[in-house]
């Protein structure tokens, strides 16, 4: 019998982590620096706060760090050269684009939260890297743009979101992303969706949710965005128009099962009948490693499933979209196409920061963003500045109803 192979050591990436001081970014970095032979840190990332990333430069040792806080830069500058650094300082939006699409990385890691992630995330794509997609609002917002730029830059994507990175795993290799269009015999997938932290519960008593109760997640670690469209579903609708772009399916075949153990990832069920599932534990360096390895599996720190020990039983129950309107409003985006998807995550995005700031209650959320909607209604759009547009237009509009479901100081 021949001897399992082990991960070649001839193979070495050059990684950039954009949106490093995040949750996302710092898991990742957790599995770079397992594998040192074979995965290096060359850019690093971050959104505003230029201590932190400073810290990670001082651990990782990278390239190049971008702040896309423009009026940061002195500040990035001297905080690496007073570290003994010789990390060179970017700053700007632009600059982050830049480096993702540059000669220091082949890997992309877009783990920046929302929509500010799409400039690099698309520049990323154009220039042929692989893209470790974390960043999902970037597909909810212009999918059609992105996957096509991944196409014709001729990029690698690997989802991570888990129940998508569950998917990329159950697909037969050649047919990995873009199933449906190649045909991959595939009938349907099955997100699944922990439920949140207010699962079980009807909507009325939803109505006082605190923030701290909303960021608890029951299952995973994540930042606050994220915490929040997990507990209203909003995550799982993003979710279910990020697979309609990843693997070419209409909404009617990707079905969500509410699945409160969160270790069956998701499901992929074929035409003959067969359902592929990928479980583990509830940690994303899992689907990480899977990226920063692929095609080969790397070790990530995350132990193997003991499922006696989990407590020995995978339950599954329908989503309650009475309680959590915002799944069916996102089923409701893909199907209307064209801008409805980026007017959706625009105002979500508006309405998540207004709740994490107690500017506007839990339920506030959904009705905010049914509200721009309706107010907005699809047309197609097909040139990345029409999207940007809309998305603008979605927010103003969202920002505007704000005032009407803002609580009292
Ligand atoms: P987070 O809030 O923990 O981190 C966000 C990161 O983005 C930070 O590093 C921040 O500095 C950076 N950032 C913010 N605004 C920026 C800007 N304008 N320009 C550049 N960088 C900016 O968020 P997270 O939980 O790590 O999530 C990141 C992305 O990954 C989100 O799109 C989320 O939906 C997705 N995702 C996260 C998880 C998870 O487990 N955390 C799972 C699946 C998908
Ligand atoms: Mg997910």
């Amino acid at each position: 019998m021949n001897a399992v192979a082990a991960p070649s050591d001839t193979v070495r990436h050059d990684i950039a982590v954009l949106g490093a001081t995040g949750s996302i970014g710092s898991s990742a970095l957790d599995v770079i620096a397992r594998h040192p032979q074979r995965l290096r840190a060359t850019v690093l990332g971050a959104g505003h706060n230029v201590a932190a990333l400073i810290e990670l430069c001082r651990i990782h040792r990278p390239l190049h760090a971008v702040i896309a806080d423009a009026d940061r830069f002195a500040e990035l500058r001297d905080g690496l050269a007073s570290a003994g650094l010789a990390t060179r300082a970017h700053a700007g939006a632009d600059a982050v684009s830049e480096l993702a699409a540059g000669d220091a990385c082949d890997t992309v890691v877009a783990a920046i939260v929302g929509a500010a992630g799409l400039p690099s995330t698309l520049a990323a794509a154009r220039a042929g890297k692989r893209l470790l997609l974390a960043n999902k609002e970037s597909l909810v917002l212009a999918g059609e743009l992105l996957m096509a730029a991944a196409r014709e830059g001729g990029a690698t994507i690997v989802p991570i979101d888990s129940e998508h990175n569950a998917i990329f795993q159950c697909l037969p290799a050649a047919t990995r992303l873009a199933a449906g269009e190649r045909g991959a015999g595939l009938a349907r997938i099955i997100l699944t969706a922990s439920g949140g932290p207010f699962r079980g519960r009807s909507r009325a008593s939803l109505e006082e949710v605190s923030v701290e109760e909303a960021v608890k997640h029951p299952k995973w670690s994540m930042g606050p965005k994220i915490s929040v469209d997990s507990a209203t579903l909003m995550n799982k609708g993003l979710e279910v128009i990020e697979a309609h772009h990843l693997f070419s399916l209409p909404g009617e075949r990707i079905d969500v099962l509410v699945h409160p153990q969160s270790l069956v990832h998701s499901m992929v069920e074929f035409i003959d009948g067969s359902t592929l599932a990928q479980l583990g534990l509830p940690d994303m360096r899992t689907a990480l490693a899977v990226g920063l390895g692929w095609p080969e599996r790397l070790e990530s720190g995350v132990s193997g499933l003991d499922l006696l020990a989990q407590g020995g039983r995978l339950d599954f129950e329908k989503p309650d979209l009475e309680a959590f309107p915002c799944l069916q409003l996102a089923y409701d985006a893909l199907a209307a196409g064209g801008t409805a998807p980026a007017v959706l995550n625009a105002a979500n995005e508006v309405a998540v920061a207004a709740f994490l700031e107690r500017r506007i209650g839990f339920l506030s959320i959904p009705a905010l963003v049914a509200e721009t909607l309706a107010a907005l209604p699809a047309i197609p759009a097909n040139s990345l500045e029409a999207l940007q547009d809309i998305d603008q237009r979605a927010r103003r509009h969202a920002v505007q109803g704000l005032a009407a479901h803002r609580l009292p100081a």
